[in-house]
């Protein structure tokens, strides 16, 4: 059956990015069985000024359609002089939040070439290869009540409530499990336990969850101390389940240990593999519109789809392997460029990764 993806570039880099990605999937799709229909929608600072709204009502009804969506990024200095709730971010969150898209999957895989794009020692980090699986929907992000109050005195008190239920809890722990299981069997649960209840609450429901994975081995881990063991021995983890806001400090502090953030894909998925899938990145403004974004991101976003909502997992590796190939092959942009290599544009890094895939064939 042909499955639609919902193709949203965004901004900043964004078109620029998705048009290399498009690339891959329409290979994949002209050369290598995969059947799918691609369908264009607008969000983030694009919309807003083609229509006035981060996220128009063809966009989400194109979104609840579609089997999967592919995003680039959202957001630019343009759009920041207005409010909050207008501005192009809005899109993507709102996209999340009426998805569903409760569980983030965000890898930090290090290619073996780019060993030496990370600021800690190459042998700290050769290999590495974690998976960390954030709630993306709950937690003091989502929690009321929010906001800054005046106090009887006159001082102003910001406030905002760290929630969690226990289905939202047990839904993602699940999500976290069954990843580990199909890894190395080994899950790490992070939160603060000692200090805070939500996060007591959500030890104590792991742990109930983990009793029906007796594969999979499970150990909890503070916060703060995490934080510290993800710097000074990262390859101990296989897979860590945490929090919205935990989670959001966390997978960005794994990524850096690969030394590349336009290296990276994550998944964002709903209860039944439905997902958005997108680069960690944002859109780039310093470098939009000259052909120096890292495309591989995008299109290691492209391979993740294409496994978990797709179930294309031939496909998945297939493009997978391509990108390492091209990255055996010398090829660099400019973020990932050592001393000695030589830097390719956004566009030829794409050709190359369809090149190698059509050297498959
Ligand atoms: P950013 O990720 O866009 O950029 C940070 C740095 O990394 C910049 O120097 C940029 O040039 C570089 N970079 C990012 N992606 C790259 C790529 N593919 N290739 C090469 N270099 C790359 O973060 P920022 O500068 O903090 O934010 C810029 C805008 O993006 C803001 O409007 C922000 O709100 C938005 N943003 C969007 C998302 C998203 O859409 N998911 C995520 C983060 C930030």
């Amino acid at each position: 059956m042909t499955k639609t993806v919902a193709v949203l570039a965004g901004d900043g880099i964004g078109p620029e990015i998705m048009a290399e990605a498009v690339k891959v999937l329409e290979t994949l799709r002209a050369s290598f069985g995969l059947k799918v229909t691609l369908e264009n929608a607008l969000v983030g600072g694009a919309a807003i000024d083609a229509t006035g709204n981060p996220l128009p009502a063809e966009t989400l009804a194109l979104a609840k359609r579609a089997d999967a969506l592919l995003l680039a990024a959202v957001g630019g200095p343009k759009w920041e002089p207005l409010e909050m709730a207008q501005r192009p971010e809005k899109g993507l969150l709102g996209l999340r939040s009426e998805l569903g898209l409760f569980a983030n999957l965000r890898p930090a895989t290090l290619f073996p070439e780019l060993a030496n794009a990370s600021t800690l020692k190459p042998e700290v980090v050769e290999n590495l290869d974690i998976l960390i699986v954030r709630e993306l929907t709950g937690d003091i992000y989502f929690g009321q009540p929010r906001g800054v109050r005046v106090l009887e005195n006159g001082e102003r008190q910001g406030f905002n409530t760290m929630l969690y239920s226990e289905s939202e809890i047990e839904r993602i722990a699940r999500v976290a499990f069954e990843s580990a299981a199909k890894r190395q069997g080994r899950l790490c649960s992070v939160d603060k336990a000692n200090v805070l209840e939500s996060t007591e609450l959500w030890r104590e429901v792991v742990t109930r969850v983990g009793k029906e994975y007796p594969n999979v081995k499970l150990t909890h881990m503070y916060v703060d101390n995490a934080a510290m063991q993800l710097v000074r021995n990262p390859k101990q983890f296989d897979v860590m389940v945490t929090g919205n806001l935990f989670g959001d400090i966390l997978s960005d502090l794994a990524s850096q240990l690969t030394g590349s953030i336009g290296m990276l894909p994550s998944a964002s998925l709903d209860s039944n593999n439905k997902g958005m899938y997108e680069p960690i990145h944002g859109s780039a403004p310093d470098i939009a519109g000259k052909q120096l974004a890292n495309p591989l991101a995008m299109i290691l976003s492209v391979a993740m789809m294409l496994r978990y909502s797709l179930k294309e997992e031939k496909l998945a590796v297939l493009v997978e392997e391509a990108v390492a190939q091209v990255l055996r092959d010398g090829l660099r942009t400019a973020d990932i460029k050592g001393d000695n290599d030589t830097v390719v544009k956004t566009r030829e890094m794409g050709d190359a990764v369809v090149a190698v895939l059509r050297s498959k064939l």
